[in-house]
């Protein structure tokens, strides 16, 4: 492929470039806990997988009904497997040809976003991984099955709690800064950890989750007032060394614009799967002291999520916020800029939560308009990376034993 097909544009100009495509938006629907059950006030969400339909009935002194159209919609008796191949095989197919992805999964607390994305334990002998150890499975078995590439896989973990990063995976490190640079927007000083297998994600993603439940437990707080982000960096580069030095030299170079030779070039997929915080309200909630500051910190971050796609899905928009907060900031190529999108609402079969599925349905209506603008980066080289896995869960672990 000639070299300039895969040279990454700074800053493409029209929101429409390549194919025109999208964020794609899918909706799931929790099963009903056996006190949502007892509701006998009838069903008040209906799905249509035929035609990815939500229909919403509302009562009061009238009766109402919003019907919303999505790309998928998926009830609540699907499987794990079902919501990863629509809703994440595809992104994570594209991040093994070097492109950007987000995976990110929006609802109130509650709906199932954590369970759709993390859920690793098989339950019954039914497996219930969700979206992160499969899009790590199957990131790994296609690496093993090309002959043709070798590829390097990096893990990072962080949250966003009150609008302070947080590194996970060095959760010593707090109040982490977002800057820019060539390849866009990154979090300076975050741990990027190899990883050589699904299982290697895996442990990472316990020591994770375990080092954020001590912080929060420390905090007396609950984890679904942050925002929880795994980045999994893919590198693919093409096996070329079996080719002699004399016969290489001889070839003219087929990515001479680039100055490298095409086996050179490295691949960089950069998959971001994103555990969004609660989208509840405030005055539902009645909130007071820390928990009203940390939902306020929450409603201003989903806030200006829901303007930033606002703006982006508005063609004549000037402006988009992405620096009114931590979490647009660094999603901001997420967000109609150079990743493939896939969002995930999750709502509750719960006639209480009727306004907050209502308002989820919404954001995710809104997010369809997005257009994205997704190309292939590459670089020279490997990156080098500093941190090992088992530097990483040693340190860890004196760190939570003392
Ligand atoms: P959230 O992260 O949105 O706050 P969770 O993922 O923690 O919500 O889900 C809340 C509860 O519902 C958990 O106990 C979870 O195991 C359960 N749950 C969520 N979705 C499903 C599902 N599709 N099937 C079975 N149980 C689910
Ligand atoms: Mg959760």
């Amino acid at each position: 492929m000639d070299a300039k097909f895969l040279i990454p544009e700074k800053r493409p100009k029209s929101s429409m470039d390549g194919d025109g495509e999208r964020v794609r938006v899918t909706v799931r629907l929790r099963p009903p806990t056996k006190a949502e059950q007892r509701d006998d006030e009838g069903p008040f969400i209906f799905l249509d997988t035929d035609r990815n339909t939500v229909v919403l009935r509302r009562t009061g002194s009238f009766e109402a009904f919003t019907e919303f159209q999505f790309d998928g919609v998926l009830p609540s008796g699907c499987q794990q497997v079902d919501v990863y191949n629509t809703a994440a095989r595809p992104v994570v197919l594209d991040v093994l040809q070097g492109y950007n992805g987000t995976i990110m999964a929006y609802g109130q607390t509650g709906a199932g976003k954590t369970y759709t994305l993390s859920d690793k334990l098989a339950c019954g002998g039914m497996s219930v991984e969700g979206i992160i150890p499969r899009s790590a499975a199957e990131i790994f078995a296609r690496a093993e099955q090309d002959n043709d590439n070798e590829y390097h896989v990096s893990m990072s973990y962080i949250q966003i709690y009150m609008e302070q990063i947080q590194d996970l995976l060095r959760p010593e490190s707090c109040n982490m800064q977002i800057r820019e640079g060539e390849t866009g927007v990154y979090v300076s000083g975050i741990q990027e950890v190899e990883v050589k297998s699904a299982e290697d994600v895996m442990k990472l993603l316990l020591l994770g989750d375990r080092n954020r439940a001590f912080s929060f437990t420390k905090l007396n707080a609950h984890s679904s007032r942050s925002h929880a982000i795994v980045i999994l960096t893919v590198e693919r580069k093409a096996k070329n060394f079996s080719e002699p030095a004399s016969e290489a030299s001889d070839r003219p170079h087929s990515g001479s614009s680039a100055g490298f030779l095409e086996g050179e070039r490295v691949l960089v997929g950069k998959l971001f799967l994103v555990d969004l915080a609660g989208s509840e309200r405030l005055k539902k909630s009645g909130s007071e002291g820390i928990r009203a500051s940390e939902a306020m910190s929450v409603n201003l971050s989903l806030t200006c999520l829901g303007k930033c796609i606002g703006a982006r899905a508005d063609p004549n928009a000037t402006h988009v916020p992405f620096r009114d907060s931590k979490l647009t900031r660094l999603l901001q190529e997420s967000l109609g800029g150079n990743a493939k999108t896939s969002l995930i609402i999750n709502i509750a079969p719960c006639n209480d939560y009727l306004r907050e599925s209502l308002s989820s349905l919404s954001f995710g209506s809104r997010a369809m308009k997005v257009a994205t603008r997704a190309i292939v980066n590459v670089e020279e080289e490997f990156r080098v990376l500093t941190k090992n896995l088992q530097d990483t869960l040693e340190m860890q672990d004196e760190r939570l034993q003392s």
